[in-house]
C-alpha cells in the first residue's frame, strides 16, 4: 500500500494557498486613495507649471495643463490628448458614443450563411469608409471564437446592430439590402464601434423637440436619452447616426408631423452617405 505523504500535502496546500492569493492581489485595487489618508494620492509627476487652457472634456468646461507634446493633464493623472477635449473656439459637434471599445480599432467579422453579394458588396464599401476615414481594421475570420461581428442578410425591411461597440463574444450586424445602401452599413458599423443616435444625447433638449406624442410605443426608446453614454460639443445635424426629423407610418401615427424638430420648428434631413466631421470626432474621443 502506497503512504500517503502528509508533508508534501501540507506543502501543496500552501503553495495553492499562496498562489491563489497571489492572483487576488494582480487584480486592479479600485482607486480609493482619496478616502484612505495614510496612501499617497495618484499623480502623473511633480509638474506642475506649464500653459494652462481652457477646455471642454465629458460635456464641461475644465481646465488642462499642458505637460508635454500633445499631453494635456486633468485632476491632477489624467492625462489626455488632443482628440480627449474640444476647444471653446471650436464649437466641436462631437457625436455621442458608449460601449466597448475594439482594440486598436480593429473589428473581427464573419459573414452568417445565406448573405448576398448585394450585401457583401455593401459592406465591403463601409468597411473601406471606416478603414479609410478613421483608421479601422477589419479583419474576417473562420472561427467563432473570440469577440466579432456576424454580418448577416434579413428580409424584414430591417437594419440593426445588436450591440453599442464591443459586447464580448458575438454580436451581429444585420441588413436587409432590398432597402438600405452602404450608407446604411457604415451607420450600423458606427454602433458596433460606439457611436449612438445622435438624437439620443443627453443635452439634446436644448437643440431638438421630440414629438412623443405622435411616436408609436414601441420606437419611443429610439427617441429617448441616453445613460451611460458621453457628448461633447454642440448637436451635430450631419451625423450619420441622427434620424431625419419625419419618420415612416411604422414609427409615427401622422406622417405629416415630424418625429423631431429643431426648436424652431423647423426640420432636417437625415444623410447617410458620410461620416461627419462630429462622428470622426466622437469616435478620435473614445478610442
Ligand atoms: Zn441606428
Amino acid at each position: 500500500m502506497k503512504k500517503i505523504n502528509l508533508k508534501k500535502i501540507t506543502w501543496m496546500t500552501i503553495l495553492i494557498i499562496g498562489y491563489s492569493s497571489c492572483d487576488k492581489n494582480d487584480v486592479p485595487e479600485p482607486d480609493y486613495a482619496t478616502e484612505v489618508n495614510s496612501i499617497t494620492d495618484e499623480i502623473y509627476n511633480t509638474k506642475t507649471t506649464g500653459t494652462t487652457i481652457e477646455a471642454i472634456y465629458l460635456g464641461r468646461y475644465v481646465t488642462l495643463l499642458e505637460i508635454d507634446n500633445d499631453k494635456y493633464l486633468y485632476d491632477g493623472d489624467v492625462v489626455l490628448d488632443r482628440n480627449d477635449f474640444s476647444l471653446p473656439s471650436e464649437d466641436s459637434n462631437r457625436g455621442v458614443y458608449g460601449g466597448g471599445n475594439w482594440p486598436n480599432r480593429n473589428v473581427r467579422w464573419k459573414y452568417a450563411s445565406g448573405v448576398s453579394q448585394d450585401l457583401k458588396n455593401k459592406w465591403t464599401s463601409a468597411m473601406s469608409t471606416w478603414s479609410s476615414q478613421l483608421n479601422f481594421t477589419f479583419t474576417q475570420i473562420s472561427s467563432s471564437s473570440g469577440d466579432y461581428i456576424l454580418v448577416e442578410q434579413n428580409s424584414s425591411g430591417s437594419a440593426y446592430s445588436t450591440s453599442i461597440g464591443r459586447r464580448g463574444g458575438q454580436q451581429i450586424i444585420s441588413v436587409d439590402p432590398r432597402y438600405y445602401g452602404s450608407g446604411n452599413v457604415v451607420h450600423e458599423i458606427g454602433h458596433a464601434v460606439g457611436l449612438i443616435h445622435e438624437q439620443k444625447r443627453p443635452d439634446r433638449d436644448n437643440y431638438i423637440i421630440v414629438n412623443y406624442f405622435n411616436i408609436k410605443p414601441n420606437w419611443t426608446s429610439q427617441y429617448d436619452k441616453c445613460s451611460n453614454c458621453t457628448s461633447n460639443g454642440s448637436f451635430d445635424y450631419n451625423s450619420i447616426m441622427l434620424y431625419g426629423s419625419r419618420a415612416s407610418s411604422s414609427v409615427v401615427y401622422d406622417t405629416s408631423i415630424p418625429a423631431m424638430t429643431k426648436k424652431d420648428g423647423s426640420i432636417w434631413n437625415s444623410q447617410r452617405s458620410y461620416l461627419s466631421t462630429g462622428d470622426k470626432a466622437a469616435i478620435n474621443a473614445k478610442y
